[in-house]
């Protein structure tokens, strides 16, 4: 709602705050009318999500208690801007001052912040309406229009330079005007941008000249910082760009802008975009806490376990989900355990364990994360594996030949026996010197049905090459599964 004399208002909602008493809430606060004036509340879906979807999605209206709390529900985990409208514009106790849009901006914490843009109707013969869909297109550029503040109007410049590839300079720029030039100083191109008035933060194009008269545009290419090309590679490749190579992205860019830039700025760039998407790795693991509480909350009989040290920082993570756990007295009692290594900024391993079904499909148990797989770590995450898993005789862990895994089994499932995985080992096989002859024998071995037969394999393993037969010697064959 653009109001001069209401301006902002704190509208606090709190938990269970049903639609009626929020309308209520904005009548009052803004001294709206009831009984002649109806309110329209709707809200755009978080650029994360819209960036999967197509561009014309259009706003969410809100009309009821079921809609009001999906909106506060999606609100705790994302910022939402709402928009309050009053449908046939006639305001209360304000008769002129208005254009009646209203941005409230609900943070997390349950409150909403109603923000009341700083515009007076009165000039308006002078000054255009504010409408939303001045804001936020970058790349267009037209004279009388509407930034919200410098850094806005100065945003959809540089996406301006890179999407028609040229560079600009800025030749005035203080709290109350910006003035914008081609780089050829003999080129008329020019963007000048005053602010309206001292209170408000808004910009408007007093004046643009659109047409550039040098002959010198693609002289250098634009420039563009690395939080610009972030922002270009979400925008024109989604999340997918996440992925893409610095390289790809470079060579892209050059193409499609223009822009030359250095391998390190596209690589802080993809980054940026990285961060944007997914959060930081800091918080993340900050909203590990919180997600694996929902995690149990929606998903009743989840086992979720998080180990933090003295100072509350993160050490190990432990969770199988209810499907897991349920199924898991219909699997065979083979259990298969590994770690990886996690690539990203705190490194870390990934643990797994999965059961088989009657048909050898393998069967998901549990996921941890820890720092590195040693004992300590491994006896942990089996200790947490224990109630899903009990220990019996019937029992069968299977692993790679890590002694960090045997230790911990040994401790904490006594009574299982336990198997090295033949996959490892014939991987391990292989990368010896000598060790691709004799991997497919190694196979046959592992797959023979009689002591006679696996006796004859091995013997030509010995014969063939007798320092991998002692390495597998060592392997412990009855361990082999
Ligand atoms: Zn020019």
């Amino acid at each position: 709602m653009v109001n001069t004399r209401a301006r902002s208002r704190l509208l606090p909602i709190k938990e269970g705050l049903k639609f009626d008493e929020m309308v209520q809430m904005v009548h009052e606060n803004f001294g709206i009318n009831r009984s002649s004036n109806e309110l329209e509340f709707s809200y755009a879906l978080p650029e994360s999500m819209l960036r999967d979807m197509p561009k014309d999605t259009p706003p969410v209206f809100v009309n009821n208690d079921r809609q009001w709390d999906s909106m506060c529900e999606m609100c705790k985990s994302m910022p939402l801007r709402l928009c309050i409208s009053v449908k046939n514009g006639i305001l209360g106790n304000h008769d002129q001052g208005f254009n009646h849009e209203d941005t409230a901006t609900v943070n997390p914490e349950d409150t909403a912040v109603v923000k009341s843009k700083n515009v007076n109707r009165q000039d308006s013969n002078q000054e255009p309406e504010v409408e939303d869909s001045n804001f936020h297109d970058a790349k267009v550029i037209k004279k009388g229009q509407w930034f919200k503040n410098k850094a806005e109007l100065s945003w959809s410049l540089r996406m301006l330079s890179i999407e028609r590839k040229f560079r600009m300079v800025v030749s005035k720029s203080d709290k109350k005007l910006l003035v914008v030039k081609c780089v050829d100083t003999s080129c008329k191109w020019m963007v000048r941008a005053a602010k309206t008035n001292p209170t408000s933060e808004f910009f408007w194009e007093t004046k643009y000249i659109d047409k550039h008269t040098c002959f010198s545009r693609n002289i250098g290419g634009p420039r563009a910082s690395s939080r610009v090309i972030s922002k270009l590679l979400l925008e024109n490749f989604g999340n997918s760009g996440l992925n893409m190579k610095p390289e790809l992205i470079s060579s892209i860019m050059k193409k499609r802008n223009g822009l030359d830039s250095k391998y390190w700025k596209i690589w802080k760039a993809r980054e940026e975009a990285r961060t944007e998407v997914l959060g930081s790795p800091e918080s993340s693991y900050a909203q590990l806490p919180v997600y694996m509480h929902k995690l149990v909350m929606a998903n009743p009989g989840t086992i979720a376990s998080l180990e933090v040290d003295s100072e509350h920082r993160f050490k190990y993570l432990f969770f199988s989900f209810a499907a897991s756990v349920k199924g898991f007295k219909f699997m065979r009692r083979v259990v298969v355990v590994d770690g990886t290594f996690l690539k990203g900024k705190f490194k870390g391993v990934l643990l797994v364990a999965t059961a088989q079904d009657g048909d050898s499909h393998v069967y998901p148990l549990a996921f941890g994360i820890v720092d590195a797989e040693n004992e300590a770590s491994w006896e942990w995450f089996f200790n947490r594996l224990t109630s899903i898993v009990t220990d019996d005789a019937s029992l069968v862990v299977i692993s790679d030949r890590c002694l960090a895994i045997a230790k911990a089994v040994a401790k904490v499932y006594p009574l299982a026996q336990r198997g090295i995985c033949t996959y490892h080992l014939r991987k391990n096989v292989i990368s010896q010197p000598g060790g691709r002859k004799i991997a497919r024998l190694v196979k046959t071995a592992i797959k023979a049905y009689t002591t006679a037969e696996f006796d004859l394999i091995f013997s030509e393993i010995r014969r063939q090459n007798h320092k991998l037969s002692v390495y597998l010697e060592d392997a412990d064959v009855h361990l082999w599964s």
